[in-house]
């Protein structure tokens, strides 16, 4: 059955991929950042190949800026059937180089921003009594290595939420299933968010060895999807193969 998708960060990379892939299926799409004419260009992408999608300009760092997006969704398609909270980056560096303006924008973008998600979207769900919170998290939320130690606190940060949403979701029986997938490289716009060099580097020669297409991570999102609704994929982890 056609189902309401709200995709938050859907300009670029893994949110892009899976807009398209859950548009061709039938679902109708509503999809947050804060590029127009990347949102722009996707939506026309969808609508020629015969699906239904929606946009707002978003900034998830912005409460009203998320529940606006939300809002698209209800007036556009009347429900919100899965809310994906995908918005993240990770500028990586280690402590020493002091880049307190990226730790702040990781935070801001990677974990407020999914409590934003959750916030827009939970009250209308228990209404509508079901729902799907699909939270991008990434393996940096099960490990740690140098320069990563702000995104990997994010990232495990989302993982800690996604998993108390789950519980008291289950205890109200409100019918709101919660998903975190976590990735391993995967080639995007990723990278290009870096702003120490020597990691960047580092980052772009691995990933280029590496990384696998952001259509393998929205063809598992769509399996989560379609699971029948009194059962729910709480997790998937999902790297390259060749990734150690
Ligand atoms: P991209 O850089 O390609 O996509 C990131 C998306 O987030 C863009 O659409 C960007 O859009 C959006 N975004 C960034 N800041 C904001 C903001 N303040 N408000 C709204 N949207 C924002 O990277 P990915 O597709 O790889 O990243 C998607 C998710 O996957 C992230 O959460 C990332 O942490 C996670 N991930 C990625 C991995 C990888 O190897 N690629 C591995 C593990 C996890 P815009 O600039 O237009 O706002």
């Amino acid at each position: 059955m056609s189902k309401v998708i709200v995709i938050t960060g859907a300009s670029s990379g893994i949110g892009e991929a899976t807009a398209k892939l859950l548009a061709k299926r039938g679902d109708k799409l509503v999809l947050g950042a804060r590029r127009e004419t990347k949102l722009q260009q996707i939506v026309s992408d969808i609508e020629a190949a015969g699906g239904t999608a929606a946009y707002a300009l978003t900034d998830v760092t912005d409460l009203a800026s998320v529940k606006a997006l939300a809002q698209t969704a209800l007036d556009r398609f009347g429900r919100i059937d899965v809310w994906m909270n995908n918005a993240g980056f990770m500028p990586a560096s280690e402590f020493i180089k002091g880049k307190v303006t990226d730790w702040n924008r990781m935070i801001d973008v990677n974990l407020r921003g999914v409590l934003y998600g959750i916030d827009a979207a939970l009250a209308t769900m228990r209404q509508q009594k079901s729902g799907h919170f699909i939270n991008i998290a990434s393996v940096a939320a099960h490990t740690v290595s140098p320069g990563g130690g702000v995104y990997s606190a994010t990232k495990a940060g989302v993982w800690m939420i996604s998993e108390a949403l789950r519980q008291e979701e289950a205890a109200a029986k409100s019918n709101v299933r919660v998903t975190v997938v976590s990735p391993g490289a995967v080639a995007t716009e990723f990278v290009d968010h870096v702003t120490d060099e020597g990691a960047k580097q580092a980052l772009a020669n691995y990933y280029a060895q590496t990384a696998i297409s952001p259509k393998r991570i929205a063809t598992s999102i769509a399996a989560t999807i379609d699971l029948p609704a009194d059962a729910a994929i709480n997790e998937i982890v999902i790297r390259p193969t060749s990734q150690d």
